[in-house]
């Protein structure tokens, strides 16, 4: 069996440098509050707590004073800084720069024009998309080209993608409503969209689908409840039958999987690279067994 790991996996460097701000912080100020998980992979979830960081949620939040909070990669909106101030909490911002950018052209797009209707391609629940909403008035999620077909055409529409967004159905959004402001007789400006997504995610599909054809059998590890998990597990089965999805290295042992050829192993962003190497390690004791 040769063991290959993707070269590319491991976590996006929003997440990296979320997760190096906190061990840092956590190395000098022994209480560390983080609002919400840091990443949707729970293996590196217990760990951060075993460093002594403590996830909370948001009703735990409004609850605190006096004390130092994380804020994710994924962002906060507005409301959320402002109870900090409020409570005297200290704030350790992780936003992910490209989610900080994202904001602000979400607030200068309707800053700009005040008439502009803000649609958002994304998850209502999502952390992300929670922060983005915050910052404007009114905005309305897509999450399917039929809501796009159904969006009232009454404004101008300033058009925004999460930043773990399917690339190609953002861009059949983009036509469909290009396609129903011409038959409107609207003129083209009545429509702006911004590429919002990011090239750390849009990338990983397409390059896991030639990764997964060089190897004769695969292991995907991702979080249960990570989104980007299941969508990139699925690009591995459609290039590779024997592709298997695992959350840890004990796992390995209940597969169908020949310890034989090429094996491959790779992950999502919110994967940590500690867990590939983990999960190497525990294919290879198999192997001498
Ligand atoms: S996926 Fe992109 S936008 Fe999201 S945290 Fe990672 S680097 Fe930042």
């Amino acid at each position: 069996m040769e063991i290959v790991i993707d070269p590319k996996s491991g976590f996006c460097f929003g997440v990296k440098r979320a997760i190096e701000m906190a061990e840092a912080e956590v190395k000098k100020n022994k209480t560390l509050y983080c609002l919400g998980e840091i990443v949707h992979n729970a293996e590196e979830v217990t760990r951060m707590q075993q460093l002594g960081i403590r996830f909370i949620d948001r009703d735990t939040f409004l609850t605190l004073s006096d004390c130092k909070v994380l804020f994710r990669a994924h962002g906060e909106p507005p409301e959320t800084y402002l109870h900090a101030r409020e409570k005297n909490i200290e704030i350790l911002d992780a936003t992910c720069p490209v989610v900080l950018k994202l904001q602000d052209r979400v607030r200068a797009a309707q800053l700009e024009n005040p008439n502009t209707r803000v649609v958002i391609f994304g998850k209502p629940d999502h952390p992300e998309v929670i922060g983005l909403k915050g910052q404007v008035e009114n905005p309305v999620i897509v999450q399917t080209l039929s809501d796009v077909e159904q969006l009232n055409l009454d404004q101008p529409i300033s058009f925004f993608a999460q930043t773990t967004s399917d690339k190609q159905v953002y861009a059949q959004m983009m036509a469909c409503l290009r396609q129903r402001i011409k038959e409107t007789g609207l003129p083209n400006d009545f429509f702006t969209s911004y590429d919002s997504i990011c090239g750390q995610v849009a990338n990983r599909g397409p390059w896991l689908a030639g990764f997964s054809k060089t190897v004769d059998s695969l292991i995907f590890v991702g979080g249960k409840n990570s989104s980007n998990s299941k969508v990139l597990f699925e690009v591995c089965r459609q290039h590779n039958a024997n592709a298997y999805f695992i959350t840890r290295a004990s796992e390995l042992a209940e597969l169908p999987l020949s310890l034989a050829g090429r094996v491959g192993i790779s992950g999502a962003t919110s994967t940590p690279s500690w867990l590939i190497e983990e999960v190497a390690e525990r294919l290879r004791e198999l192997e001498r067994l």
